[in-house]
């Protein structure tokens, strides 16, 4: 049934909404398909839904085509199994956990890994039931610490999640490889400009592991590529090698200097070549000082452990590297009262001197991985207004090991060794991940082998965030105008807009909508009665029907007009050929048999 304007229950916004900072966000609210219901939650309306549906059906589509098996878990889950595998606690805060009447504590799935562990588990005990590909589109509750951009980020979202049961490695491989390519297909006709990155596995701790990103200047993840290799990660996920070692045979013993007033980089940078010249002409920059970072790691359990990180001064450390690198302990800033707390560390002059497990803070200290072995330093000296000169990586200090944690910059080396790389940022659209036996070993999921033998199964989990693309096509594909959707998602494939007062054009319009419907077309039909057409063609644009038709002035002449609502481009056809015009505008397959 076509969708008629005069009774949709819509109502499009000329204003902004006041929470919306994204475009697409800003332009999903105001064409009325989407509404906020509270903070990172939405109630989709009748076209936002329509194209929710329609990235649901390619998801399913190829998923199906892979061989996955589609069945739906609740969102309202048991604690149990997220306690047996321990991310009862490790998902922190994200987790909405609640009790019912009894006392008895539940959860709001996050991600299903363990609910579709058990179900196979208990259905299945032998490896002639194996591989298994099973998924579900569902509705997700994480309480992020940032919802953003309505859909994108939200708190209640949905899903595409899919888990592989296989009983070796080189099944499990094989499993990954297809949703590899399930996932090309799927983000090709969602038509994305994306890549795909190597991933960090964070708290999910397995082995491969990919993301889908679609580019997008708003996009909260940063991403590396090299063109020369094809190299592309996550900054997360980049793992810069260790520095080769250098000959430190002719650096001097290490020497204490006076560097008043210098608890900053710049100011010690300043300081070192006015009072203290390189003995090689060369003046000291940044990158000759080693900056000791101190970080609070708060643990699962809630115990708490400073942790210094030693980086080039020229480098910082990036907030995203180091959550991955300690994760599932979450880095916090490390304050006055720590300060307080460690005496024996000189804020602005902390050096390796103090440094360590075995040394007087106890702390343990990580170095980033470009601090060669015999490289040579100008670095706290752990007293107010003091450095040390000279002070030699493995000489004179070790650190507990290193942190893949400093920033990455355009131009660094790619560390496969071969090119630079260049920064970017996207969007993540989907990951696909080699879980592993993690999962399994928890909730003890076995099959008996071919030889009789119990195997634990080795799994993967893949997922796409549907409710997510839905935002992120928006916002990738609209215009000054309005939202502008490819053909695929759109929530119907022609927009009709019958203008002014004339009997004539409403009936020419409803015969138009008649026909086109015979031929299974989607119509969203603008047939309210007095409303100006300023205003129908203003909403038609906003709604963002790739096809937009005008029964209106034309008439007269015998004529309607086809718009392309991506091009803007325009013509004319008789009202006669309307049907099969708009038939080949649309790509619709009958069009063939009228030209
Ligand atoms: P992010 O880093 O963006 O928080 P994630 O790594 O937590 O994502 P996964 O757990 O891998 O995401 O979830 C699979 C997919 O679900 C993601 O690729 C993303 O498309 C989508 N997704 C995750 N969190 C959200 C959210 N809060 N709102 C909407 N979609 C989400
Ligand atoms: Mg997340």
């Amino acid at each position: 049934m076509a969708l008629r304007l005069s009774t949709l229950f819509l109502r499009t916004l000329r204003e902004d909404p006041a929470d919306a900072e994204m475009p697409g966000h800003k332009l999903l609210v105001r064409a009325g398909y989407i509404r906020r219901a509270a903070p990172g939650v939405y109630s989709w309306l009748p076209l936002g839904l329509r194209v929710l549906r329609k990235v649901e059906r390619v998801v399913r589509e190829e998923m199906d085509a892979i061989g996955g098996q589609e069945l739906s878990f609740p969102a309202l889950l048991p604690r149990e199994p997220y306690e047996a595998t321990g991310r009862w606690t490790e998902y922190g805060p994200n987790l909405f956990r609640l009790q019912d009447r009894k006392g008895v504590d539940m959860l709001l799935g996050p991600t299903h890994e363990e609910m579709f562990t058990l179900a196979v588990k208990d259905m299945f005990s032998s490896y002639k039931e194996l591989p298994l590909t099973l998924y579900q589109i569902q509705t997700k509750y994480r309480d992020e610490a940032r919802p953003r951009a309505g859909l994108l980020r939200g708190r209640e979202f949905i899903m595409k999640d899919s888990y592989s049961f296989d009983v070796d490695d080189a099944g499990l491989d094989a499993a990954y490889q297809r949703h590899r390519e399930a996932y090309v297909r799927i983000f090709d006709r969602l038509g994305f400009d994306y890549v795909i990155v190597h991933a960090d596995s964070g708290a999910m701790g397995g082995s491969a592991s990919e993301e889908f990103l679609a580019v997008s200047p708003h996009g909260e993840d940063t991403f590396v590529r090299c063109e020369a290799s094809g190299y592309a990660a996550n900054v997360e996920a980049v793992v810069m090698p260790q520095a080769t070692p250098v000959d430190a045979s002719q650096v001097p013993a290490a020497h204490g200097e006076d560097t008043p007033d210098t608890p900053t980089i710049d100011t010690l940078v300043a300081a070192a070549n006015a009072d203290h010249p390189r003995a090689d002409g060369r003046p000291w920059t940044a990158a000759d000082t080693l900056k000791n970072v101190l970080v609070m790691l708060v643990h699962p359990d809630g115990s708490r452990e400073p942790l210094a990180i030693g980086v080039p001064g020229d480098r910082e450390v990036d907030r995203k590297r180091l959550e991955a690198a300690v994760s599932p302990a979450v880095p916090e800033a490390f304050d006055e009262k720590e300060f307080a707390a460690h005496p024996v560390l000189a804020k602005g002059y902390i050096g390796p001197g103090v440094l360590g497990a075995q040394k007087a803070s106890g702390i343990r200290y990580l170095l980033d991985p470009s601090v060669a072995e015999g490289s040579a330093w100008v670095t706290g000296a752990d007293e107010h207004g003091r450095h040390v000169f000279d002070l030699v990586h493995g000489r004179d200090f070790t650190a507990d090991g290193t942190i893949q944690a400093a920033g990455i910059r355009e131009g660094d080396p790619s560390p496969d060794g071969q090119g630079r790389l260049t920064l970017d940022r996207g969007i993540e659209m989907g990951h696909i991940f080699q879980l592993g036996r993690k999962y399994a070993e928890a909730l003890e999921l076995k099959v008996l082998d071919e030889h009789g033998k119990l195997v634990t199964v080795t799994m993967g989990s893949y997922g796409v965030g549907v409710s997510r693309a839905v935002a992120a096509v928006a916002e990738g594909t609209l215009d000054d105008s309005g939202l502008c959707w490819p053909r695929e998602l759109a929530p119907a494939d022609v927009h009709i807009v019958a203008t002014g007062k004339d009997r004539a054009v409403f009936e020419t319009a409803e015969r138009l909508v008649v026909d086109l419907e015979a031929h299974g077309v989607e119509v969203i039909y603008d047939d309210r009665p007095k409303v100006s057409p300023g205003v129908k063609f203003k909403d038609a644009e906003l709604l963002g029907v790739p096809t937009i038709v005008v029964v209106g002035r034309g008439l007269a002449e015998g004529v309607l007009e086809i718009k392309d609502r991506q091009t803007a481009e325009r013509r004319q056809v008789a009202v006669g050929d309307a049907v099969g015009e708009v038939l080949v505008e649309i790509g619709h397959p009958a069009a063939v048999s009228f030209r």
